[in-house]
């Protein structure tokens, strides 16, 4: 049985080594002057995804719903060495904000060579108490103005063999407590944008589709909620964020940060129940 062990973490090191050796190297000079929209650019994983690419001298246009928060990160993108950087504020609950907002980018940088679509509305943590209506509203922000955006932006991303980057999450490939709604959203997304990715390669499409699936990462909302709740690690949202961008420019289909993120999806079959336990036993919860 030890030697069974043994050989199989060998045989999950050795395939991981392999993948990492045989990936694109990311060279940051094919970063300057990229034409990028970012959204959910105020706060979290999205702000520092601006400031890497002011940092690498792209053409940045960020978005959000607070237009003055918004703001203050352009003007700070610009000082880190941004050639541009421009916001526009939008909800992406109104059904025509994310066109509108792929739009502006468009037109103001000329084209876009990557769409980072990473904005989340706020959700609660909690047991599921029966809310439809957010579940809805939350597959509006969370999934439909995706899938809408990137629709609007493809012709571009054809144009320019552009990236489309989803950010996703290790709770949209594998089912917890507390997240339905959300977690609901982002298995929708990895279902939608991985048979996306099947389309564009059948068509031979210039597109890269990377969808990045992050385990707990340390942006104050999402501390908020788990804060006394999970002893899990949270990993740094700065290092989460340059990995994501990463991931674009190399056009990697898949990503996952942290890396063990990878190894959980990988055998988190193999014994449902042993998985199932370590789940509900990683939650501070009495009934
Ligand atoms: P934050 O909550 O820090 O940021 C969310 C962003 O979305 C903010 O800029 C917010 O700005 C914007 N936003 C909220 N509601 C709307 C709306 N209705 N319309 C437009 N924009 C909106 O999130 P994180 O940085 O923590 O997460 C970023 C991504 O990473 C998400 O896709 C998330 O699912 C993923 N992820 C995060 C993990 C984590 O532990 N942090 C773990 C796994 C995945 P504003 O309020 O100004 O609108």
């Amino acid at each position: 049985m030890a030697t069974f062990v043994k050989g199989l973490i060998g045989s999950i090191l050795v395939a991981y080594l392999a993948m990492k050796w045989t990936a694109p190297s990311f060279d940051p000079e094919s970063l300057k002057g990229a034409r990028v929209l970012v959204t959910g650019a105020s706060s979290g994983i999205g702000e520092q995804m601006a400031y890497h690419y002011a940092r690498f001298g792209a053409q940045i246009v960020i978005t959000a719903r607070r237009e003055k928060v918004l703001q203050q990160v352009a003007e700070k993108c610009l000082s880190l060495g941004a050639q541009k950087a421009l916001h526009i504020a939008a909800d992406m609950a109104i059904e025509s904000d994310p066109e509108r907002v792929v739009d502006f980018a468009l037109e103001k940088l000329g084209g876009l060579d990557y769409l980072i679509l990473n904005h989340i509305g706020p959700t609660t943590f909690g047991m599921w108490e029966g809310d439809v209506e957010h579940t809805r509203w939350l597959m509006k922000v969370n999934f439909f103005s995706y899938i809408q955006m990137a629709w609007r932006a493809l012709p571009s991303l054809e144009q320019s063999k552009g990236s489309l980057v989803v950010v996703s999450s290790l709770l949209g490939k594998m089912t917890n407590p507390f997240t339905l709604p959300y977690s609901s959203t982002k298995f929708a997304l990895n279902g939608f944008f991985g048979s996306l990715y099947h389309e564009l390669a059948m068509k031979k499409s210039n597109v890269s589709i990377s969808i990045c699936s992050l385990g707990l990462i340390d942006t104050d909302s999402a501390m908020e909620k788990v804060r006394g709740v999970t002893n899990v690690p949270a990993y740094p949202a700065t290092e989460a964020a340059l990995n994501i961008i990463i991931a674009g420019a190399t056009r990697q289909l898949d990503l996952y940060y942290p890396w063990f993120t990878q190894v959980i999806t990988l055998i988190k079959d193999w014994s449902p129940s042993i998985t199932n336990y370590v789940i509900q036993n990683s939650y501070n919860y009495i009934p």
